[in-house]
């Protein structure tokens, strides 16, 4: 088995591409298949290296490997040949309208309540017609020639048995009057060539998929099995009010985690839960094509954010302790504490900066201070520390419990929130427990 993923790389990713991504790799590497990173950069002026390079960035971020990759700018020899044997044969004919002529045709063809179809008069051109054509300076493009009494038909593994009338779709442009190749035929021969088995992809391509299924036929090749993915809806409030969208990334500067993103996207619309993975391995152990629905589904940030909870709580010392040692934090105590108390993995080092370094402590009432102080439980601080402490406060002052455990979490956090002030007490120590007191 082998799929692919064909990103044009004309932009940066974004969630929907990458659910993609995710989905095709997952497939393959579930059925100990192979998987392909192709570019479709035939367009070379819209393509740049720059998103080249963010989407293998992006695409390795969320744990995606290859078995191999490439350009199709590397193989226009390739396509030039087949593109001549497919005119040789008459699959592909050679046309002249402008767009603004066939701008003008297809809104006559609307206002005749008939589908905007091509007419295909470019096959009735004469030779002279054509040598005409050329001396005005018209430059040619070419369409492939579709059998129109066909309707194609396939087992979508996705979305069941489909069949599209060739006869409501226009003959499809292969080559530009640019000479540039659309993607349409560059990625059949790349399928073929390469044996793709399983093609996985939107469902914005379904059409292209009866269009592409006629090419393989006439290049006599083998149909692959396809899947077409429904379309994610994102008309959640937060997104739309976000600033850059949904491309990685702004996910990447949100924090979210990996794993939760990959365990969102590859959940999302199947029949499993969504749950929090931490190991890509046990979302590939639990993929299967079958579970996915043929309904849209609608992508909600929320959702992932929860997940990325989640996720860091399930993460072990081992998984995160390069990346804790980067921020200057090596304690897996720490760790196993504070991961249940965060929503981002920043929020680690800004709790062990709070514990370890100097802070601003919050001193609301100085007696209140020096009674704290003094009735500070001697020795180390443990577990019962915070309940011996609040203990011998009462007996020294009237104060309600609500009150003192803020004034003791102002005082030594400066902040009014955060984890369980009893085990954060063992993280500060009695030193930094003093000197914050007597500030
Ligand atoms: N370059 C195409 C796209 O990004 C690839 C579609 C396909 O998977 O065939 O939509």
């Amino acid at each position: 088995m082998l799929t692919r993923f064909a990103p044009s790389p004309t932009g940066y990713l974004h969630v929907g591409n990458v659910r993609t991504a995710l989905i095709c790799w997952m497939y393959a590497r579930s059925q100990n298949g192979k998987f392909l990173l192709r570019f479709d950069d035939t367009d070379l002026q819209r393509s740049d290296v720059k998103y080249i390079d963010s989407i293998i960035q992006d695409l390795r971020w969320v744990g995606i490997d290859w078995d191999s990759n490439f350009k199709q700018s590397e193989r226009f020899e390739r396509y030039n040949e087949v593109f001549s044997q497919l005119i040789k044969e008459g699959h592909i004919y050679v046309c002249y309208e402008t767009r603004e002529e066939l701008d003008i045709k297809r809104k006559l063809q609307l206002k005749q309540g008939l589908p905007p179809v091509y007419d295909r008069s470019a096959l009735f051109l004469t030779e002279q017609e054509k040598i005409r054509y050329e001396q005005e300076g018209r430059k040619p493009h070419f369409r492939f020639r579709l059998d129109r009494n066909e309707v194609v038909n396939w087992n979508d593994e996705v979305k069941g048995e489909i069949n599209i009338a060739a006869s409501h779709v226009s003959d499809p442009i292969v080559k530009r009057e640019d000479g540039i190749y659309t993607y349409m035929l560059p990625s059949v021969i790349d399928d073929i060539d390469f044996n793709v088995t399983h093609v996985v992809r939107g469902e914005d391509h379904v059409t292209n998929t009866a269009v592409q299924i006629q090419m393989i036929q006439a290049l006599k090749a083998k149909i692959q099995t396809f899947a077409h993915l429904p379309l994610l809806h994102f008309d959640d409030s937060k997104i739309s009010k976000r600033k850059g969208g949904l491309d990685i990334k702004s996910i990447k500067e949100d924090e979210i985690e990996p794993m939760a993103l990959a365990s969102y996207l590859t959940k999302l619309g199947t029949s499993d839960p969504i749950e929090a993975h931490v190991s890509i391995q046990s979302l590939i152990d639990s993929f299967g094509i079958e579970k996915f629905s043929s309904a849209s589904a609608q992508f909600s940030l929320s959702e992932v954010y929860k997940l990325n909870s989640k996720v860091l709580q399930q993460m072990s010392f081992a998984m995160v302790e390069e990346r804790l040692s980067q921020t200057g934090v090596n304690s897996s105590e720490f760790w196993y504490f504070i991961r249940s108390n965060i929503e981002r993995f920043s929020e680690v080092a800004k709790w062990w900066q709070i514990c370890k370094s100097n802070i601003e402590p919050v001193i609301l009432y100085r007696e209140f201070a020096k009674v704290a102080l003094n009735a500070l439980p001697q020795g180390d601080c443990n577990e019962n520390t915070l309940s011996e402490w609040v203990k011998a406060i009462q007996q020294k002052v009237d104060i309600k419990a609500k009150d003192l455990f803020m004034q003791l979490r102002l005082a030594l956090t400066g902040t009014k929130t955060g984890p369980e002030l009893a085990k954060l007490l063992i993280f500060i120590g009695r030193e930094n427990i003093v000197t914050r007191l007597k500030e």
